[in-house]
């Protein structure tokens, strides 16, 4: 077993619940990640105790998903998702189980799971129960549906995502019969909503194998989104060279189906995904950026970085070097380093003093571009007395 223990709230939920006489455990990703030796994110308890009961027992607790039996416990200031064992009616539209039933029988409840590596649950006392193996597969880096994959991908399509990003993520392989599951049932994909499919690939993205999103493209899962044609692998694979920022990643990899003809635009493959309106901003300027030859020249760059801002350029050269290899990052920051100004709010004087002037309307904000313009080129020059007689037409 693994040195990785729970911590005293985690087991203190547990050890509750079994003095009410009630069966416990923790269960799903967290013992997984116990198992593997990895800190689990959170920690998810299964048990017979019905939500009302929770409720009860634990003062405090909220109800936070209990049509599927959730009540989030709170024990010492932490919060333990606890959930009562169930199992799942049938799925007529491959993404919602048409009904949840409560049953007291922990083995049904880590069957409706699925992976067996998902389907192990440990109590307080470390007692492992594993129905399906998932302690083995996970000694042998293996992904294996719990039960006939094809039926478990008919019921939540989704899993067909969560395999490859387990992969990714765990750099464990697929199980042969998982993955021929896979192939047979791709097309159900397209029955996702889209915000799921989001997530998925959001979390795929940002582990240290991005570029098994081929895999995805190749078996057909994304087709709803994309034209047909493949991306290429090698610049798939350079998007792991991108700071692990979830807009960076997405930008990089429109930038990579764009590069194969997969999507029309940056902007239309992320709002069919329901990107959030500054993800599809960024992904779409940094297109336009890296459609553009690179910034040559200070003046240049800080061009760039007026019309698009900081966070914006800082995406698109970090796509531009881990693309072809180039060094523009490192001349971003030198830039961002020297407080050169690049921006109306750094500039040494405001709307404010130019009304002061006597300007007016239009004239104020052409102005201000001219001036900063001028201290883009000439950034010692910077001053507000030096710009205020030049706005001021006294510079001699
Ligand atoms: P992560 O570390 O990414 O959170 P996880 O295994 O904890 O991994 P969750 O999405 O948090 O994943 O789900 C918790 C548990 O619920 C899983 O371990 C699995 O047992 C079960 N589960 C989640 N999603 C599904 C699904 N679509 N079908 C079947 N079981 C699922
Ligand atoms: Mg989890």
């Amino acid at each position: 077993m693994s040195h990785i223990k729970p911590p005293k709230y985690v087991r203190q939920v547990l050890v509750t619940l079994q003095g009410r006489g009630f069966p416990a455990y923790l269960v799903g990703g967290c013992v997984r990640d116990m198992l593997l030796g990895v800190r689990p994110q959170d920690w998810d308890v299964c048990t017979g105790a019905l939500p009302e009961q929770l409720l009860e027992i634990f003062p405090g607790s909220r109800p936070t998903g209990l049509q599927h039996g959730t009540v989030t416990v709170m024990m010492d200031s932490h919060s333990v998702e606890v959930t009562t064992f169930r199992t799942e009616g049938s799925y007529t539209d491959h993404r919602h189980p048409d009904m949840v039933q409560f049953v007291g029988d922990l083995t049904a409840d880590l069957s409706r799971r699925d992976f067996t590596m998902n389907a192990i649950a440990i109590s307080a006392d470390g007692l492992i129960a594993d129905p399906f193996g998932g302690a083995e597969d996970i000694r042998r880096q293996v992904i294996r549906c719990v039960g006939d994959p094809e039926k478990r991908f008919e019921e939540d399509a989704l899993r067909m995502f969560r395999a490859l990003r387990f992969s990714a993520r765990l750099g464990f392989t697929i199980d042969l019969f998982t993955m021929e599951g896979i192939r047979a049932k791709a097309s159900l994909a397209a029955f996702l909503a889209a915000e799921r499919v989001r997530d998925e690939l959001e979390k795929l993205l940002l582990t240290r194998s991005p570029e098994t999103v081929f895999s995805l493209v190749w078996l057909g899962l994304l087709t709803r989104y994309l034209s047909p044609g493949l991306p290429d692998p090698a610049l798939l694979q350079k998007l792991d060279k991108l700071p692990r920022k979830a807009q960076v990643r997405w930008a990089g990899l429109c930038h990579v189906l764009g590069a194969a003809g997969c999507i029309p635009s940056a902007e239309g493959f992320l709002t069919a995904l329901r990107l959030d309106h500054s993800t599809v901003r960024m992904a779409s300027d940094t297109a336009g950026i890296l459609a553009a030859p690179p910034p040559d020249s200070d003046l240049e760059r800080k061009r760039l970085l007026k019309r698009y801002g900081v966070d914006t350029l800082r995406c698109a050269l970090a796509c531009r070097d881990a693309f072809t290899g180039a060094r523009e990052s490192r001349e971003l920051r030198r830039i961002l380093k020297s407080g050169e100004c690049f921006s109306l709010r750094h500039l040494a004087v405001s709307g404010d003093d130019l009304l002061a002037l006597g300007l007016r309307g239009r004239a104020v904000g052409e102005m201000l571009d001219f001036l900063l313009e001028y201290v883009m080129e000439f950034p010692d020059n910077n001053r507000r007395e030096l710009l205020l007689s030049l706005a001021a037409g006294t510079e001699e």
